[in-house]
């Protein structure tokens, strides 16, 4: 991460009052680059993938160079899919909320057009669109870009996959001579070289770093995962590892808190390290990992850096990292004092092409991470809910507790077996061991990755791991770095109180 504050960019204060509203900490790297050169007016070629930050790296130079007060199309956005497009507005939504006027406009093909007619006329500072429906609205004259400042091609190696790359040069032959024009693209194909070449001369260009620097005594594994189901697969996680310290790296300061909040909700000894605390409480939440106090630490990059603590097991990437060299420092929080520590990273469909990116900068592949199945996961629970119980057999105070219940047997009329089981019941009440299965949403399925036997990944699926015909299925045998179900290590814990929230 860039030591650069926004503050020192040079943007529009609306538009830094929004980022400080959405609660980013620092530019990314690819954000500290891009925005000078597009505020100073250069044409910008971006090679950057999906979770490096590159919507906002052309959004907020652009968004702080526009009129407001004008209606009228000044910055347009061309992107392969309908999905991207609407993500794509929904960001310049957030970073212009501080407008007093402002509006965004997608548009893309299968929508009816009446509607994208009408938003059209009442007019809107930003389209954000799929190149055949923009080309459509140029040729009926229903889009005029008289007034446009800037022309963005997000993923342009994508809109060349889909058979775009016509309709987009279609387009840039259209739009007026001194639009500053800008080109992100996770790859570069000869194709969209010469149009960077032909619509982009004299482009600053910017690069995420990807040096390579082996990752060594860290297990890498990597889960896809959806993004709404991110919250459950860590949950999940932290059920079955035998984690002892744990970090868990997001991206913004708001979500740390967030997510200790709701970790700590579950019973975890969790705190969030950002950059909005001083230094005193920040080294308080290291020395409380250091001392077992808190268990988990949910951190932004900044605030993690340099954070060596013997006792982190394992690294949890919950959001992307924004380039290799975030994620190689990620990684090496753990692995410390010669130990050996694991990585996961959650990986949406979205941001998949990280995972060739990463394996190539730590020059390791990664392992697919296999979560139990709900059944695997209902075994283990029952497996760990009965070592827990068994460990009170021999306990000094067990004959006193027999003695209890014998008598409240006795008067009640009741024998120790419906006794037992009403303990049982009290003690699953805080931690569930018997769940039933048929319910989804008792135990849900949460990967991605479709397990043995279901649906190859489709376009927007993930590949398989390295060499393998499919992933694994922890039913059918746990993979390396998962521990078999009732067999786990519980590094730093007490026996029979494994990695059970408390
Ligand atoms: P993108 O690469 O544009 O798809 O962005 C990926 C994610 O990173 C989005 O969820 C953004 O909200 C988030 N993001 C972008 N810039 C920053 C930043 N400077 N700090 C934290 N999160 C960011």
């Amino acid at each position: 991460m860039s030591e650069q504050s926004f503050a020192d960019l040079g943007l529009d204060a609306t538009v830094l009052e929004a980022i400080i509203a959405v609660g980013y900490e620092t530019p990314t790297p690819i954000q500290a680059e891009a925005i000078p050169a597009l505020l100073s007016g250069h044409h910008l070629l971006g090679v950057a993938q999906t979770g490096t930050g590159k919507t906002a790296a052309f959004a907020l130079p652009l968004l702080s160079r526009i009129d407001a007060s004008l209606s009228e199309p000044q910055i347009l956005v061309l992107a392969p899919t309908r999905e991207l497009a609407i993500q794509v507005a929904e960001a310049f939504t957030t970073y212009a909320s501080k407008f007093e006027r402002f509006h965004v406009l997608p548009v893309y093909g299968g929508q009816d057009f009446r509607p994208q007619l009408q938003a059209l006329k009442r007019g809107a500072q930003v389209i954000v669109g799929t190149p055949g429906r923009l080309l459509d609205h140029l040729r009926r004259g229903t889009l005029k870009l008289d007034s446009l400042k800037a022309l963005v091609l997000d993923e342009a190696d994508e809109m060349l996959r889909m058979g775009f790359i016509d309709d987009v040069e279609a387009i840039l032959s259209k739009v007026p001579d001194n639009c500053q024009r800008a080109l992100f693209s996770a790859t570069m194909p000869p194709q969209i070289q010469k149009v960077a070449r032909t619509y982009l001369k004299d482009a600053t260009e910017v690069r995420i770093k990807s040096e390579t620097r082996t990752v060594e005594r860290i297990a890498q594994f990597v889960l896809p995962v959806y993004a709404e189901r991110k919250l459950d697969a860590l949950t999940r996680i932290l059920e079955v590892e035998p984690t002892d310290g744990v970090i868990i790296f997001v991206r913004t300061k708001a979500e740390t808190t967030l997510l200790a909040e709701k970790l700590s909700a579950r019973g975890h000894a969790v705190a969030p390290l950002n950059g909005d605390l001083n230094q005193r409480q920040r080294e308080q939440t290291v020395e409380d990992l250091k001392r077992g106090r808190k268990d988990i630490i949910v951190a932004t990059d900044v605030a993690a850096r340099g954070l060596d603590v013997e006792r982190v097991t394992h690294v949890i990437n919950y959001d992307v990292p924004y380039d290799t060299e975030a994620y190689i420092h990620r990684v090496g929080r753990t692995g410390r004092a010669g130990r050996s520590g694991k990585a996961i990273l959650l990986v949406t469909p979205r941001e998949r092409s990280w995972l060739r990116t990463l394996e190539r900068a730590t020059n390791s592949p990664m392992e697919p991470y296999q979560l139990p199945s709900p059944k695997d996961l209902q075994r283990l629970r029952v497996e760990q809910f009965e070592a827990q119980l068994l460990g009170f057999t021999e306990d000094g105070k067990l004959a006193r507790s027999m003695a209890l219940l014998d008598d409240i047997a006795e008067r009640n009329d009741m024998d120790m077996a419906m006794l037992a089981g009403a303990l049982a019941c009290w003690l699953e009440s805080a931690q569930p061991a018997s769940l039933p299965l048929d319910t989804p949403e008792a135990l849900p399925e949460i990967s991605a990755e479709p397990r043995r036997g279901g649906k190859p990944p489709g376009k927007g699926g993930f590949r398989k791991g390295p060499g393998k015909a499919a992933p694994r299925n922890f039913r059918n045998g746990p993979g390396k770095g998962q521990p078999p179900a009732g067999k786990k290590k519980h590094g730093g814990k007490k026996k029979g109180a494994p990695n059970q929230p408390r």
